[in-house]
């Protein structure tokens, strides 16, 4: 039995909620929204947008050349790609993809991965035309959503479990379960909570707000300490560079100063020396 969840409503004859489905009206007197990277569609029309975004993964299976097997899964981390033996054969699994939910598959990290795959195990020819698309649900603080939304008595909600879902999804619906029979649950629920999406809340804005100062704070800290590591060495290395490195010393703690000023000597003998194809990095 399939319903669609968009026309998720409050019930018209009763309390609870129902939902329009093939053979007419499924109603309850309680109802769970778990339509992962779809959830913000139907609690959009029920009054509660949820920022949920998405990054999308694809895979593709192979046969293989000869009689290789590969017995277990494999990463290359430096490359960026998966390899696992599934029924179907071979899987080759890409990275993350920021795009859309809905937008047009965009494969390109399958095509760019797929020579180093082949160099690393003989992967055959692709087993289907087109590569599966997936879709990771995640919120902004990547914690998933569980629990009742409040002002709307009966619904609950468990989304948002991002690149974990397979790993996380029994025990949120164990800590969902025990919510919604009225047992302790055997976690605070209280940070997965939908309110901290919700405009005018209880506690709204908690979390991602908080994660935004802190990070801004974070960020401004590192900016300060770069620029003042930035003046201190083009300081240093203009002292040495004139022979004022004793003047220099008069001014800021001698121990202080011979750290600095090594590491401004050691950079300035790099700067000078450095060979010409030494790779750049960042
Ligand atoms: C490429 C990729 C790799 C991943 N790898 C891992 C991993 O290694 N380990 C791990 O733990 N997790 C992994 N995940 C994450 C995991 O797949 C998800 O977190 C998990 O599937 C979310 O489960 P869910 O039940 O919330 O949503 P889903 O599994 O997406 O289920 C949502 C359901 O809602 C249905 N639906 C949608 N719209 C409607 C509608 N209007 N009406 C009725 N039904 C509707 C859909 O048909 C679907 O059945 C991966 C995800 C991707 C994309």
């Amino acid at each position: 039995m399939r319903g669609e969840a968009r026309t998720l409503e409050a019930a018209t004859n009763s309390d609870g909620w129902q939902v329009c489905a093939a053979n007419g009206l499924i109603a309850g007197r309680e109802a769970v929204v778990a339509l992962g990277p779809w959830a913000g569609d139907a609690m959009a029309a029920l009054g509660r947008p949820v920022p949920m975004g998405v990054k999308r993964g694809y895979h593709m299976h192979y046969k293989t050349r000869g009689n290789a097997v590969l017995n277990r899964p494999v990463i290359d981390s430096e490359i960026g790609y998966a390899l696992a033996p599934m029924t179907q054969g071979i899987r080759l699994m890409t990275g993350a993809e920021f795009a859309l939910r809905d937008s047009a598959p965009t494969p390109v990290q399958l095509d760019r991965v797929e020579p180093a795959a082949q160099g690393l195990f003989p992967l055959a020819e692709r087993a289907k035309a087109e590569p599966w698309l997936g879709r990771r649900p995640c919120m902004p603080d990547m914690l998933p959503v569980i629990g009742p939304v409040a002002g709307l008595k009966g619904l609950w909600v468990d989304f948002g479990h991002h690149h974990l879902g397979f790993t996380l999804g029994p025990v949120t619906g164990r800590l969902l379960a025990e919510m919604m029979i009225g047992e302790t649950p055997f976690t605070d629920p209280m940070p997965y909570r939908i309110e901290r999406f919700l405009r005018g809340g209880r506690g709204s804005g908690y979390r991602s707000v908080g994660m935004e100062k802190k990070n801004f704070s974070l960020i401004k800290s590192a900016l300060i300490c770069f620029f003042t590591w930035a003046a201190t060495t083009t300081q240093i290395i203009r002292a040495c560079a004139h022979r004022e490195i004793l003047l220099q010393c008069k001014t800021q703690s001698l121990s202080a100063m011979a750290d600095i000023e090594q590491a401004a000597l050691v950079r300035f003998d790099l700067m000078s020396k450095r060979p010409s194809n030494l790779p750049r990095i960042g």
